[in-house]
């Protein structure tokens, strides 16, 4: 088995809490959670982050997260919820291994992002970007 932490959960040699499981992927609780009930999940094959992953995988697991959401809004009576992959150090990924977590809010008890905005000069600015990125699509 190679060394990554959630292929070894993933392969049950690491033992984790499980909310969902299926022949592709496995969600379960996250161990540090920034709000209680924050789930993470993964793909069980190694796949380092949202890049390298497949779209058939990509697609599997938002729709997985899209259902523990929708069963934290239920069962845990969250108002609402955040679906979030980190890539890179740079964004705060500190394992190596596609995850997403989902992360439940609850009125008078949200996890706030620092989502600090930083508007643009000009809006020529957003198009200059926006015609790059689009030449890489
Ligand atoms: P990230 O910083 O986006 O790479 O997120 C990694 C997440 O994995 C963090 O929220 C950790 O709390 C969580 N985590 C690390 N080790 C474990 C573990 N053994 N079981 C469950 N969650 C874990
Ligand atoms: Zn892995």
């Amino acid at each position: 088995m190679n060394d990554c932490l959630f292929c070894k959960i993933a392969a049950g040699a690491i033992p984790s809490t499980k909310v969902y499981e299926d022949d592709k992927c496995l969600a379960f609780m996250d161990i540090g959670p920034v709000v209680q009930g924050h789930a993470l999940v993964i793909p069980k094959e190694h796949f380092a982050n949202l890049s390298e992953a497949t779209d058939e995988v990509a697609a599997h697991l938002i729709c997985i997260a899209r259902k523990i959401a929708v069963a934290q809004t239920k069962a845990l009576g969250a108002a609402g919820f955040n679906v979030i992959t980190n890539q890179g150090a740079v964004a705060g990924q500190t394992v190596g291994h596609l995850h997403f977590h989902v992360i439940p809010q609850f009125e008078g008890n949200a996890h706030k992002w620092n989502w600090e905005a930083r508007p643009y000069g000009d809006l020529s600015e957003a198009a200059a970007l926006a015609e790059k990125i689009k030449s890489a699509l």
